[in-house]
């Protein structure tokens, strides 16, 4: 029996998960304490698939919010709707999950709002509390209640970081790309292709990845090897297949492509 066979721990319908170290029980252990967490890695190496495992498997409603520029809190909070000619008020995700008690996950959040930020800073100390200015209540967050967060730091720039004074407030955790014994492992799950197939499509994702920072603003992220596993499996050629999932969508500079498809030659040729 191999390191990953046992592949589905936890709750038995809970999203597999494959674990990179501890951190389902770094989760777990911030969960028992009130504690927000804040996941840093590149897009799609698995952060948003962590916690939908994790609130499976502590048993909590999960509401996912992803952030973009023009997210704002009352996007978050909730706002006056008109209905049927009177107004009611419509609670949004983050007041949802707090008075459930459920898990708030703001996916990229450094990309909303400003004001957005100013809205955590209470429910992120012993507080817990959401004030909804508009409604006038003070809501205190009911038990369970726990807030995650996630950015990636490679997009980071001078106007879209993090305030030490927010991030300050989490438990970080640092995610990266799987090592390439578990991403072989995940996308062989994910795809259904065959593990001998995927390994193939693993080195060269680690070839494209070290690319990153010189010809590549990204590596090429678990998500997208998944994609091209999965288009080999439906019978799509492997060239095809990776120039669409893994190559594609990296770059639009005909010379970079060019040397990218250089690569694939050298894992495949
Ligand atoms: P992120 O939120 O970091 O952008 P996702 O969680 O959406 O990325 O991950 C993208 C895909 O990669 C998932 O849908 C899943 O197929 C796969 N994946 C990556 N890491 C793992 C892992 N450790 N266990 C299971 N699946 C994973």
């Amino acid at each position: 029996m191999n390191a990953y066979a046992n592949l589905t721990e936890g709750a038995a319908d809970a999203p597999f998960y494959l674990e990179q170290g501890d951190e389902c029980a770094l989760f777990e252990a911030a969960s028992a304490n009130n504690l927000p967490v804040l996941l840093k890695g590149p897009t799609g190496c698995g952060k948003t698939r962590f916690v939908a495992h994790m609130a499976a498997r502590l048993g909590r409603p999960l509401y996912t919010v992803a952030c973009h520029d023009d997210l704002s809190a009352a996007d978050l909070i909730g706002r006056y709707l008109l209905k049927g000619g009177e107004t009611v008020w419509v609670d949004g995700p983050l007041t949802r999950a707090v008075r459930e008690g459920a898990i708030c996950y703001l996916d990229e959040v450094v990309e909303a709002r400003k004001d957005v930020t100013v809205v955590l800073h209470p429910l992120t100390d012993d507080r817990r509390i959401l004030p909804i200015d508009r409604t006038g209540e003070e809501l205190e967050a009911a038990p369970g209640f726990m807030l995650v967060a996630s950015y990636n730091p490679g997009y980071q720039n001078i106007l879209k970081t993090l305030k030490p004074s927010t991030r300050q407030r989490f438990v970080a955790m640092e995610f990266d790309f799987p090592a390439p014994e578990a991403e072989i492992a995940v996308v062989a799950r994910e795809s259904g292709l065959d593990a001998d197939k995927v390994k193939s499509l693993v080195r060269l994702a680690g070839k494209l990845r070290a690319l990153k920072g010189q010809d590549l603003e990204e590596g090429v992220s678990t998500r997208l090897v998944v994609y091209a596993a999965t288009l080999i499996a439906q019978g799509m050629g492997v060239e095809r297949a990776i120039e669409a999932a893994m190559i594609e969508p990296l770059t639009d500079d005909a010379e970079v492509k060019r040397g990218l498809l250089d690569l694939v030659t050298a894992v495949y040729g």
